[in-house]
């Protein structure tokens, strides 16, 4: 059975490889590292080395087993990219994606450089979608990367944002998630930083999803998502972001996404 996600973006998640090592602004609150931490102290198998880099073979056909069509984060618990994940393996995980074509798999990376010199050898069947966070403009240059990748849908998560991206390039992009951090510790996202994406994202013709996290874990924004065949909508409205001025940018998560349209009962998706 796949394992059920909270990430709204996505419906389920799978993690041949667990543990990472930080590479940029964005991990220092890191959420796998975290969760990794409380799963070892749990006895859980596949953690039993805490957040250091491990391949689980067991698990690179699992997708193949799951019968309902699904959006599949891969690897929430890691980096597929990282420097210790072997290429033959990444090419493995990427034949799993290839023949498990019912579901649709998101990848996304910090490590854009290895996409770079990987990328050429992958299978990128329209079922993968591809995507690079970007945190602030330290990490600007994941995008060439992205953009240069053969992936039939390319996307931008920006979260958590910490700090403004107002020149951002929007071209040859299809997707973009904003968010801002969760936890005790979180990093505060500016409202302008929010909207100057929301602007770009509009002028570009981009579909833009801000995630609950983006004001903070208390006051979230309004989501729409396609859950199995129906619709969910979740409308949370934050005093400082006042969702009218939001609403003509969310988007369901179809492939392509579809714009959510507003109904005296809430958000809902149009029909598939
Ligand atoms: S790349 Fe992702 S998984 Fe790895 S340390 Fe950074 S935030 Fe955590």
């Amino acid at each position: 059975m796949a394992i059920a996600s909270k990430i709204e973006w996505t419906e389920s998640t799978w993690n041949p490889v667990t543990g990472c090592t930080k590479i940029s602004s964005g991990c220092k609150n890191c959420y796998a590292e975290r969760l990794a931490k409380r799963l070892q102290a749990m006895g859980q198998p596949n953690y039993a080395h805490g957040f250091d880099v491990a391949i689980h073979e067991s698990a690179f056909d699992l997708p193949l087993r799951w019968k309902r069509p699904q959006r599949v984060f891969v690897n929430s618990m890691s980096d597929l990219f990282h420097r210790q994940v072997p290429d033959s393996c990444i090419q493995d995980i990427f034949q799993t994606m290839v023949r498990a074509d019912w579901h649709v798999f998101q990848v996304l990376t910090k490590r854009s450089p290895r996409l770079t010199q990987i990328g050429p050898l992958l299978p990128w069947s329209d079922n993968i979608w591809m995507g690079v966070t970007i945190e602030d403009q330290d990490c600007i240059s994941r995008l060439e990367d992205l953009r240069a990748c053969e992936a039939k849908v390319r996307f931008l998560s920006l979260e958590p944002l910490l700090g403004p991206l107002p020149h951002i390039d929007l071209a040859g992009i299809d997707w973009v998630i904003v968010g801002g951090e969760s936890g005790l510790s979180a990093r505060p996202l500016q409202p302008g930083w929010v909207r100057q994406l929301r602007d770009r994202c509009l002028a570009s013709g981009v579909p833009f999803f801000l995630s609950s996290g983006a004001v903070s874990t208390k006051r979230r924004m309004a989501v729409c998502l396609m859950e199995g065949r129906g619709t969910k909508c979740y409308a949370w409205l934050p005093p400082r972001l006042p969702v009218a001025e939001f609403l003509p940018l969310y988007y369901c998560l179809t492939a392509p996404p579809k714009p959510a349209i507003l109904t005296p009962s809430g958000l809902q998706c149009q029909p598939v």
